[in-house]
């Protein structure tokens, strides 16, 4: 339902979930967060109910200083509202987080592939099976993340904003949509992603819109966006102009 993304300096943990705080008016019954440190430690932290379920949880047991992560609101569409079917999911051993809006429709066929193949799934959504596949597209493709991450998106159908990271590339976060929203933040030396720009605009006002079809990826002092076949696109720049 909701996301954001960062990367940069600066530890991400709180600057997800006041993201994420932002975007609680959307309606959402499960929040989650994952962190990347720069030894490569990749943590989450997931609960059902509010977001202060998930901040008291991180009050007492903070996942560390890490400037890379994700953060997901998630409205249950696929199993209900639990601790295991809130965002992220993992994959690749839990080195590898991703978050999702929306609803991939032909995540059945996709999910009994994976299961034939000795996958294991923790949880009953649609987007564990998104994880599962660019965990297995990753390891086929000798630790390509945004390579492995395009040949996902085109075996995807329905509706989704995606977006994922690996603990063996922190400062790396990629995202694509596919009839659903994200908007990129551009900031000094970090960059953002967001479900809508309430995610980032107490950071910057300075966004890049993402057209339907594409994928980005960000680094503290990168944007790129292309198509789902990987051809380089223009991002259009717009300003956030209203009050946060
Ligand atoms: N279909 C996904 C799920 O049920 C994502 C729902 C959302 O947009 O929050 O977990």
């Amino acid at each position: 339902c909701g996301i954001v993304g960062y990367v940069g300096p600066r530890p991400s943990q709180d600057i997800l979930i006041a993201g994420l705080a932002r975007l609680e008016y959307r309606g959402y019954d499960s929040a989650g967060i994952a962190v990347i440190d720069g030894d490569g430690n990749l943590g989450i932290r997931k609960k059902a109910g509010k977001l202060a379920v998930l901040r008291d949880s991180l009050e007492d047991a903070p996942l560390g200083q890490g400037t890379t992560g994700i953060g997901h609101t998630r409205w249950a569409t696929h199993g209900g509202p639990t601790d295991l079917n809130a965002h992220p999911h993992l994959a690749d051993d839990g080195k590898l987080a991703v978050i999702h809006n929306g609803i991939i429709e032909n995540f059945a066929p996709l999910r009994d592939e994976l299961i034939a193949e000795g996958v294991e799934f923790l949880s009953e959504t649609d987007t564990e099976v998104a994880a599962a596949l660019l965990g297995r597209e990753y390891r086929s493709n000798g630790g390509d993340l945004q390579a492995a991450f395009r040949s996902v998106v085109n075996r995807l159908e329905g509706a989704f904003t995606l977006l994922a990271m690996h603990q063996d590339t922190p400062g790396l976060v990629v995202g694509a949509r596919r009839n659903s929203p994200l908007v990129i933040g551009l900031g000094e030396g970090e960059n953002f992603l967001g479900s809508d720009v309430a995610a980032f605009v107490e950071h910057t006002r300075k966004a890049l819109a993402i057209g339907q079809d594409q994928i980005v990826a960000i680094t503290p002092d990168a944007v790129t966006v292309t198509d789902f076949a990987g051809t380089p696109v223009e991002a259009e720049p717009f300003d956030v102009s209203w009050d946060a």
